[in-house]
């Protein structure tokens, strides 16, 4: 499958139409951004490691049931997927408080969650993607009714329970990630975008080093070899 129009870029992908109306191609960039985009670099490599990892999980999610957008994928920094109108809400779950939740509620960074906890923030760069509740989703027109909200947060519950898990067993605590959904040819909603150490946190069980982008946004270094140990230990 070739890449045909470049149809949107955004700050880790590039998103091409192909000679399937129903099939686009995601380019894994290299660019890393925090902060909103304040804080920008650039690490060779981190765009193949993001889409061999994306693909691995998307894989698994898939044999235990859950719907992506997944196809396959096509070389090094290549992904085919199918096409989905995307809802533009970030689908936030956690289970150790830490990062924005931290701050804006006061948390200890760290703190196991009594309970997962999903929250919808708005995929909107320009007002620094605020957080949402429920009606907030529907006066923005954001999903048609409240049963879309509720499948969201379904689905999103059901891929932490299937990824943390994974991940436990790999050594690695899942402590929280984004989620991005979309709507089929058919309207259905599938998980969309990718699962990377880019928009995950993923503590080592032993030794608390973080192993993904707060890497990057705390400038800790050595970012590449820790999305390596991640992917080495998804394939593990
Ligand atoms: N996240 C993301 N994209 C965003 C905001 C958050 O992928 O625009 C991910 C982030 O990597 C983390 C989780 O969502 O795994 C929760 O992030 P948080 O709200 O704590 O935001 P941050 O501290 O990164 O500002």
């Amino acid at each position: 499958m070739q890449k045909t129009e470049l149809l949107y870029e955004g700050k880790a992908k590039k998103i091409w139409s192909t000679e399937d109306a129903n099939l686009l191609i995601s380019e894994f960039k290299d660019d890393l951004t925090a902060f909103n985009g304040e804080k920008k670099d650039s690490e060779s490599g981190k765009g193949a490691l993001n889409n061999k990892i994306s693909t691995e999980l998307f894989k698994l999610l898939e044999s235990k049931g859950v719907v992506t957008h997944f196809v396959e994928k096509l070389d090094d920094n290549h992904m085919l997927h199918k096409k989905a109108k995307i809802i533009m809400i970030e689908v936030v779950v956690r289970n150790v408080a830490t990062g924005s939740l931290s701050k804006r509620l006061g948390i200890a960074d760290g703190t196991a969650l009594p309970f997962v906890l999903v929250e919808f923030y708005l995929k909107d760069d320009a007002l620094n993607d605020p957080i949402l509740n429920d009606e907030h989703c529907l006066i923005l027109n954001l999903v048609d009714d409240v049963k879309e909200l509720d499948i969201l947060r379904e689905m999103a519950r059901n891929v932490n329970s299937i990824l943390k898990p994974f991940f436990y067993e790999k050594g690695l605590n899942l402590i929280d990630f984004k989620l991005e959904f979309g709507k089929d040819k058919d309207g259905n909603i599938i998980l969309a975008d990718e699962i990377s150490p880019d928009n995950c946190r993923f503590w080592d069980v032993n030794t608390n080093e973080k192993m993904d982008k707060d890497r990057f946004r705390q400038g800790l270094g050595g970012l590449k070899v820790a999305y390596e140990e991640v992917l080495n230990r998804i394939l593990k």
